[in-house]
């Protein structure tokens, strides 16, 4: 059983939020670099725990799973000369461990990367967040995620819009759309799929945060060569709820529509084959209720 949060805590505050690269029920995964060290993880409990040891044997058995895991994708992509594995807590006392790739000609090598500054580091390129998650996706696979009832009704009850060069549609769960038909024909593809990349985590973002993110899944999908089509999810009473941009992507397979759903911290995305009804798939695995 997790702590409360502690409304003194800025980790327990940090809202979830684009940075998140990964998470799950019980702990998240962040991009903590900074100017002088370009691949930094931080691997952070989610409850108000103070120590490692006070956690269940089950919890901490994955913590550390997950703490290792973390290692070894920053390895596999930063290459460092070294990793360094610490857990401080001294500041701030909520349970989170550092995974930081050290390189000789860093700012404070040999020192911890907390110790007097010795030099200017060498410069090195930043990891893209889209790396990351791919990467510890990959590692980590689909989180583990309880989904609410309320929230699972919230999904199979929203409308998404697109606008179609035919005019606008409507796609449901559990229906067809005669216009996305025509589309799919006139592209010559039998499947489609769609994604948003806005409020990861089922957590509201700003339009700035989401419009960048929305940037970086349409960037992902022109890459692949697939057509693609404005979308709009709006909740089923207009008047309430949020509504989110998307895209509408004709010939992504259902697996590959769901790691990315997945690696944009959505819950669900929305496929179907041509002739076929819309069909909800979630991009997280069921979880009990803790
Ligand atoms: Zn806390």
């Amino acid at each position: 059983m997790s702590r409360l949060p502690d409304p003194e805590c800025p980790i327990c505050n940090d809202a979830p939020a684009h940075h998140w690269l990964w998470r799950d029920d019980r702990l998240r995964v962040i991009d903590a670099r900074d100017a002088d060290h370009p691949a930094f993880l931080r691997v952070i409990w989610h409850g108000h725990e103070r120590e490692t040891s006070d956690l269940a044997d089950a919890d901490r058995q994955h913590l550390m799973d997950v703490v290792w895991h973390v290692e070894r994708c920053v390895r596999d992509i930063a290459q460092p000369d070294k990793i360094n594995v610490a857990s401080l807590g001294n500041v701030v006392p909520h349970l989170h461990w550092h995974v930081i790739a050290r390189w000789q000609d860093d700012a404070h090598f040999p020192g911890s990367v907390w110790s007097a500054r010795l030099r200017d580091g060498a410069p090195r390129p930043r990891v893209p967040a889209a790396l990351w998650r791919a990467t510890l996706l990959s590692r980590l696979g689909l989180p583990a995620v309880h989904v609410p009832p309320e929230l699972a009704d919230a999904y199979e009850a929203t409308n998404y819009a697109i606008d179609l060069p035919d005019g606008p549609a409507t796609l449901r769960v559990g229906a067809q759309e005669a216009l996305l038909e025509r589309w799919l024909t006139a592209h010559s593809q039998t499947r489609w799929a769609l994604i948003s990349a806005a409020n990861p985590w089922s957590s509201r973002c700003d339009t700035d945060a989401n419009r960048a993110a929305h940037g970086a899944l349409r960037a992902l999908l022109v890459q692949r060569g697939l057509p693609l089509c404005e979308a709009v999810n709006w909740p089923e009473e207009r008047t309430s709820g949020w509504t989110e941009p998307a895209l509408l992507c004709g010939g992504l397979s259902p697996e590959e529509a769901v790691r990315i759903g997945a690696a944009f911290g959505q819950n669900a995305v929305l496929c179907g084959d041509a002739g076929g009804e819309a069909r909800l798939l979630w991009c997280v695995r069921p979880a009990g209720a803790h």
